[in-house]
């Protein structure tokens, strides 16, 4: 006998994003400000404060304090992870027994499903390119409800489409659900309204997730959030890894979270840059019959309807500039004045 994977490994292939040297990155919906020198320098003393040899504080207690002090949040709630990646594979294995519904939509961030598939979760989708890419939150109800799903999950704003379910539809879906977890992934609200954060404790199957990787502009670091009621705070404790976050991690969250002003910058500054590639891409749909729609955003991406996607795609990858390609979209994060001007001229070039 020899040793043979398990069944649902054996077509698995590792994640992988673009490869190669790109001059405009603007695929990973990424943020375009580096860190100020001030704040690196100040990240360098305390990194060099540290005690190696111990391990991390299991429960990150002085970074989430501080993020609920940031996010107005109780402490206590918080859960940090390494990434909100993290987070969402626990949600979704721990929360949820074998042969469960899980319900996501279509489309979303493809980690939901993907977790799901590797503990033989049933992932029912309810797609919302039928409704204009809308979400109907009575549809999202109504599927839950009749595929008994365990587990809601969505991203709001949505990654791809960078459109916001209200407050209300949101509050209208975690009441109606109140036998399912409802797990709000709001990685993007920053640059958006309508947060539920404030709610955790008001219901007892809601979840929300944020991540630095996006507004904070620390994707580097790996650092995400969940933020629920006690009771599943301390269930996703116990589930962890108990040194999920590295103690280097831990002390740049606490940093970058010490500086408030600036972030509220940041997330000022590349609302400005969205707003203005919003507009530009509508100018340029004005010229050119192939962008078919222009998504109005409420993130730091725009998502654009273009006729012979790919082939845009890759010519813009053979100039350099790196975007994403899903499917009739192209998904395109807001980069600084410069970035998203080598984009718009070369779309300019490419484009009929
Ligand atoms: C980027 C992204 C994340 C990833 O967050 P990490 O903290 O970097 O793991 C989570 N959810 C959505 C919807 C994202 O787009």
């Amino acid at each position: 006998m020899s040793y043979q994977l398990p069944e649902k490994l054996r077509n698995l292939v590792p994640y992988e994003p673009l490869s190669g040297e790109y001059k405009v990155r603007l695929d990973a919906n990424e943020s375009f400000i580096s860190l100020p020198p001030a704040i690196r320098a100040e990240l360098g003393d305390e990194l060099a404060r540290i005690y190696f040899r111990r391990y991390p504080d299991p429960n990150c207690t002085k970074l989430c304090e501080k993020f609920g002090e940031f996010f107005q949040v109780p402490s206590n709630l918080v859960v940090a992870g390494n990434g909100s990646d993290e987070l969402i594979g626990l949600l979704v294995s721990s929360f949820t027994e074998y042969g469960d519904a899980m319900l996501v939509v279509e489309p979303d961030f493809s980690m939901y499903g993907f977790y799901a598939q590797m503990c033989g979760l049933k992932v029912v989708s309810l797609d919302k390119r039928m409704n204009g890419l809308v979400l109907n939150g009575d549809a999202l109800v109504e599927a839950a409800k009749e595929s008994n799903a365990k587990l809601v999950i969505l991203s709001n704003p949505c990654n791809p489409t960078s459109l916001t379910v209200s407050r209300e539809e949101i509050i209208a879906i975690v009441q109606r659900l109140n036998d399912c977890l409802v797990v709000i992934d709001e990685a993007y609200m920053d640059f958006s309204k309508g947060s539920v954060m404030d709610l955790v404790e008001k219901y007892d199957n809601l979840v929300v997730l944020k991540t630095f990787s996006k507004a904070f502009g620390m994707a580097a670091i790996r650092l995400g959030f969940a933020i629920s009621n006690l009771t599943v705070v301390n269930a996703l404790k116990a589930v962890k890894s108990p040194y999920n976050v590295n103690t280097m991690t831990q002390v740049a969250g606490c940093v970058l979270l010490g500086h408030p002003d600036y972030l509220k910058e940041c997330i000022y500054i590349i609302k400005k840059s969205r707003d203005d590639l919003y507009e530009k891409l509508l100018l340029l749909k004005e010229k050119k019959t192939q962008i078919e729609e222009v998504i109005n955003t409420t993130a730091n991406f725009v998502y654009v309807k273009v006729y012979k996607a790919q082939d845009v795609f890759e010519q813009l990858k053979e100039k350099g500039i790196a975007i994403r390609f899903m499917g009739d979209y192209l998904r395109i994060t807001t980069g600084d004045s410069q970035e998203n001007g080598l984009l718009l001229e070369a779309l300019f070039k490419i484009l009929k």
